[in-house]
C-alpha cells in the first residue's frame, strides 16, 4: 500500500495520498451523476466545470492575470519542444537556447529542424554540474526568444532565482516540467511556460502551457504554414477544448492543485521542499565524501538529488538494499546512473527522514 513504499520515482511520481482516495471515491459515480468523470462528455457540464476550474486554480496558484492565456494540452513536453519552434522560430531570426542539461538539448534539436538557433550558453563543458552564471549568458534583442529548462531533472540542477531574466529582451520560455508548483516564482518575467503534469501536479497525459497574449498574438504572424492542432492560438481560441482533451488527466490535474492551495500555496510548498531537499544534501555534505552530490552546491535542485557512492559496486548495493527496504526509483536516469531522489511536492518530509536514515546506516556500515 501507499503507505509503506517512499516513492522516489522521476516522473510519473508520487501524488498526494488525498488526491488519489478523493478519485478512487468518486470513480465509478462522480458527483452524484451515476458515472465516472471519465464517461462524461468533454462537452458537457461535468467535465466543463472540471476543465475550467483547473485553469482557475492555475491562474489563482500563481497569481496570474488575464494577461496570460492558460492551455491545457497533450503530448508532454515533448512536444513544447516542437510546438514552440514551430509557432515563434520565423526565418529570419534565431532562437538562443541555454542548454543546462539533456532537455535542454532535446528542445533545441527540435528547434534546428526547423529554422536557426545558437546557445547563449552551455553547461556542457563542466557535464551540467551547474546552470550558468548570468553574467555570461549571451542573448540579443533580436533573438526570436530565450529558452531555458528551470530545473534539470536528470543532473539535478536547477535556477535558484529568475529575477533577472527580466534584463532580457526577447521573449523568455521556460521548460518547468520538473518544478512548477514547487516554488513561488516571477511568472511576469516569462512569455511562455509549459510543463508535463506527471511531476508536481498530476498524472501524465496533460500538459500545462501558459503564454503571454502579446506572444500569442505574435505566434499569429508567423511566416510557416502550421497546422491547426499545432497553434497554440487554436487552442486558446477553443480554449483546450478544440479537440477532446485527457479529460481524467486534467481532473486529477485540478485536485493535485486544489490539494496544492489547500495545504498552503507555492510559499508552503517552496519551504517544505527546501527542507526536504535540506535533509538529504546534508547528509551528502556530512558523508565526508561517501556520497557525491552531481550538482555544484549553487545549483542544487530541491526537486531532483543526485550523488553517486565511491564504487559502481557500493552504489548497485546500496539500490538493491533501498530497493529491499520499499525506497522506490532511486536509480539515476539511464543516461547518467548513479542515484537520484526525486523529492516533488506529494513526496513527505517523512519519506526524504527515512532515506537520509538509510544513507546515514548505509554507510556506518560500508565505508
Ligand atoms: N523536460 C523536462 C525538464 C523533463 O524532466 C522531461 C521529462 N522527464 C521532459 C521535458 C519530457 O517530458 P515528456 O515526457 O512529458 O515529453
Amino acid at each position: 500500500t501507499k503507505e509503506n513504499i517512499h516513492n522516489f520515482n522521476a516522473g510519473p511520481a508520487a501524488l498526494p495520498a488525498e488526491v488519489l482516495r478523493q478519485a478512487a471515491s468518486e470513480l465509478e459515480n462522480y458527483n452524484g451523476t451515476g458515472m465516472s468523470i471519465m464517461e462524461h462528455s468533454h462537452r458537457g457540464e461535468s467535465y466543463e466545470h472540471v476543465h475550467h476550474e483547473a485553469i482557475a486554480t492555475v491562474k489563482r496558484l500563481l497569481g496570474i492575470s488575464d494577461a496570460y492565456e492558460v492551455l491545457l494540452l497533450q503530448g508532454g513536453a515533448s512536444l513544447q519542444f516542437a510546438m514552440v519552434p514551430y509557432n515563434l522560430l520565423s526565418p529570419d531570426q534565431k532562437a538562443n537556447y541555454i542548454l543546462t542539461g539533456s532537455w535542454s538539448e532535446k528542445a533545441k534539436k527540435e528547434a534546428d529542424h526547423l529554422g536557426k538557433t545558437y546557445s547563449g550558453a552551455s553547461g556542457e563543458d563542466n557535464n551540467y554540474k551547474r546552470v550558468p552564471d548570468f553574467e555570461t549568458i549571451e542573448t540579443a534583442a533580436d533573438d526570436a526568444y530565450i529558452h531555458v529548462t528551470s530545473n534539470n531533472t536528470i543532473y539535478g540542477t536547477a535556477w535558484q532565482d529568475f529575477t533577472r531574466m527580466s534584463e532580457w529582451e526577447a521573449p523568455v520560455i521556460a521548460d518547468m516540467s520538473s518544478d512548477i508548483f514547487s516554488r513561488s516564482f516571477p511568472v511576469e518575467n516569462f512569455d511562455l511556460i509549459y510543463a508535463g503534469a506527471q511531476k508536481n501536479i498530476g498524472p501524465s497525459g496533460v500538459t500545462l502551457v501558459i503564454i503571454s497574449k502579446p506572444l500569442l498574438e505574435k505566434t499569429k504572424t508567423i511566416a510557416r504554414n502550421v497546422p491547426a492542432i499545432l497553434r497554440y492560438s487554436t487552442h486558446a481560441e477553443k480554449a483546450s477544448l478544440y479537440n477532446t482533451p485527457p479529460t481524467f488527466a486534467v481532473y486529477m490535474l485540478k485536485n493535485t492543485l486544489q490539494w496544492i492551495e489547500a495545504n498552503g500555496g507555492l510559499q508552503a510548498l517552496e519551504t517544505r521542499n527546501r527542507n526536504k531537499a535540506t535533509l538529504l544534501y546534508d547528509a551528502i555534505d556530512e558523508s565526508d565524501g561517501f556520497y557525491r552530490g552531481h550538482a555544484h552546491p549553487s545549483s542544487r535542485s530541491n526537486m531532483n538529488v543526485t550523488f553517486t557512492l565511491p564504487t559502481e559496486e557500493l552504489t548497485k548495493r546500496f539500490l538493491e538494499e533501498a530497493k529491499d527496504r520499499k525506497f522506490s526509483g532511486l536509480n539515476g536516469h539511464r543516461s547518467v546512473g548513479g542515484c537520484r531522489a526525486s523529492i516533488y511536492n506529494a513526496v513527505s518530509l517523512e519519506s526524504c527522514e527515512a532515506l537520509r536514515d538509510f544513507m546515514v546506516s548505509f554507510q556506518q556500515k560500508h565505508r
